[in-house]
């Protein structure tokens, strides 16, 4: 799932402005990856949390240059210039 150059555009700009750099390693470089999909499970529906599965949380991941840990960071925050600090 990608995104349009002007979601790439403002992503970039969002984690620029915000991105503190890893926090396993310390590194300040970061890449972008292509937007997931996680899947929101629900645990009222059962003792097993995989049967129900509904719309899910998308996701930008950003993963250290140099440790690969990965950081998932909600797509509506990043990509809705509509979203306020504390908000
Ligand atoms: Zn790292």
């Amino acid at each position: 799932m990608g995104m349009k150059p002007d979601e790439q555009c403002r992503a970039m700009v969002w984690l620029k402005e915000r991105y503190q750099g890893c926090p396993h390693c310390g590194s300040k470089g970061g890449a972008m990856a292509d937007l997931i999909a996680l899947p929101i499970l629900d645990s009222t529906a059962g003792d097993d949390l995989s049967t129900e599965i509904h719309p899910s949380a998308v996701v930008l991941p950003v993963a250290c240059k140099k440790c690969g840990f990965m950081m998932l960071f909600n797509a509506k925050t990043l990509l809705n210039p509509e979203a306020k600090e504390g908000a």
